[in-house]
Parts: C-alpha cells; structure tokens; sequence
C-alpha cells in the first residue's frame, strides 16, 4: 500500500490523569476498536482492557528516568504500523499536548505522509486541583493560570524554567515533574520575592484511590512533603486560590469501598483493578 492511500491513521489520545471515567467517549471509543495500542508509564492498565482481544498493545515507557524506548523508535512505531494499514492509537497520560512530546510525534507522522487525530484528554494539573477541591482561578484571587515543568529527569539536573519569571504572576503556578527539583523551585520563587506565606498543595496520584494530598506554605511545603513522604508522579500547585479548598477533601474523604466501586465500573471483566501502574 503506497504512502497516502493508506487505510492506516494514528490517533494521540489522552488518556487523562488515571481514572478512567475521566477519559473521553471518543478515546473510549477509539480503544475498543484499534489494532495496536503504544502506551506510556502512566496511562491507566484498565484503559486496556478495553481493546479487542487480538489488539497489539506495546509499551513504550520510561523506566526510573530512562526511556524503555527511545523517541525515535516510538515514532517509527507508529509510522511502520499505519503504514501497514493498522488503527494505531498512542495514547498517553493526561493531555497528549502537555509536556506529552506529541508535538514531535504528529510531526514525524506529518513527514511521513501519514494521517492522525489529535483527541485531547484532562491534563494532570486540572484533575490534580479538581481533586484536591481548589479553584486554580478566582476573581479575586489569581487571574492566571501557568503549565510548568520542573523536569525531575535525574539526567537533567538543571532546571530548564527560569521559576524567577514565575514568582507573583498574580496568577497560580501548576508544576509537573518537578518532585525531584522541590527545593530548588521554592528557594528560586522566594528568591524573586515570592511571599513565604504562599499556599501550596502537592497532589500526588490523582483522581487514583491512592491519591494524597499535602497543603503547606512555600517556605515550609519541602519539609512537609519529606515528612510526609510524596514523591513523583505529583503536581505541585502555587497560589492563593489553594488556601480556598475545604477543611474535608470531597473526593479523598470518600472510603475506600466507594472509591473502588467506582474504579470498578468501567471494567469489562468487572475484577478488582488494582491501580498499581
Ligand atoms: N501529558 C501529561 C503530563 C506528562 S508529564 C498530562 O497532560 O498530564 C508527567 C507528569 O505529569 C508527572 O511527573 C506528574 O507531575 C504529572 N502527573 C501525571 N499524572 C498525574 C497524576 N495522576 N497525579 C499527579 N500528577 C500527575
């Protein structure tokens, strides 16, 4: 089959923050009929089991840091599979656009002639917030909302945000994989006059039944989080909207048979899902 005529097309598809009723109809819908699912670490295993029994399913993870499979072979991957015609659906933790690397991936599919589908999904900012029960703007609180890395790849151990730019933007600061560079962050944010005062929440596993979250302030949250024990994968919130959440979490308030009732609703085999990606 030449190039173009293919029958073949990849989807990108978020696969949202971990729950999988917060993922899309149409990322529902294109899991059940693809011909080979390529995955990431934190895609939801439930997510799965929805595919056809003979669906290809290939994980393209890291590993404590390290790519399983390097970006070049991910996107060749999906090039040779469309190419043979296939239903190709990547999908991937969250929002395929953010901090996702599906830009450099449509523009190898984009090269190559072949056609995709970009399905957006729930980035883990906004479910982290959603969760934890803050608001990330307010009309008297924060104006603005930023999407931030804090790289905790060991390989990098410089920051590639200057987090100085980022102190009081008047707005609330969303940090992805930023765990591993914490103290760094705070002390960059207070260093450029940043209040110590500032609240703060890390959301770890969220919208999971092993969600948990720790609220504190900028000049103590390192502390906190140590002595509490959170670690990746979490989002870290910055802002004065995070003081707005209630004294009782809505969703981790919940007891644990009701949580894994819901989990359990979207399985096709009905079997306890463990969670334990
Ligand atoms: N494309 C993804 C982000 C990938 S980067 C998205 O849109 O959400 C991976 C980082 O996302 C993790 O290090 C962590 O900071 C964050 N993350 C992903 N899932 C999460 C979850 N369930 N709870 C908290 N943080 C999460």
């Amino acid at each position: 089959m030449g190039m173009g005529d293919s029958a073949g097309k990849v989807y990108l598809v978020g696969a949202g923050p971990g729950d999988p009723g917060l993922v899309t109809l149409r990322a529902k819908e294109l899991i059940d009929t693809a011909d080979v699912l390529v995955y990431d670490n934190l895609v939801n295993r439930q997510l799965l089991e929805w595919a056809k029994t003979d669906c290809e399913k290939i994980y393209v993870g890291k590993e404590s840091g390290r790519h399983a499979v390097e970006q070049d072979e991910i996107e060749s991957i999906l090039v040779e599979r469309a190419d043979r015609g296939l239903r190709v659906v990547r999908l991937k933790g969250g929002d395929p656009f953010v901090f996702g690397r599906g830009g450099e991936e449509v523009r190898r599919l984009d090269a190559a002639g072949i056609s995709f589908e970009i399905v957006p999904g729930i980035t883990a900012a906004l479910a982290s917030a959603a969760y934890a029960g803050i608001p990330l703007t307010h009309r008297d609180h924060s104006s603005a909302i930023s999407l931030i890395t804090g790289h905790e790849n060991p390989e990098k151990t410089e920051l590639c945000v200057d987090f100085k730019k980022f102190a009081n933007t008047g707005g609330t600061l969303c940090i992805y994989m930023g765990m591993g560079n914490l103290p760094k962050i705070v002390t960059d944010l207070l260093e450029a006059g940043q209040s110590p005062e500032t609240p703060v929440v890390v959301v770890q596993w969220a919208t999971l039944r092993k969600q948990r979250s720790v609220f504190g302030e900028l000049a103590t949250i390192c502390e906190t989080v140590a002595a509490e024990g959170l670690s990746s994968p979490a989002i870290i919130v910055v802002g004065d909207t995070v003081s707005l959440h209630n004294q009782v979490s809505w969703f981790e308030q919940q007891d644990q048979q009701t949580l894994a009732d819901a989990e359990r609703r979207f399985l096709n085999s009905g079997s306890e899902g463990d969670c334990s990606y």
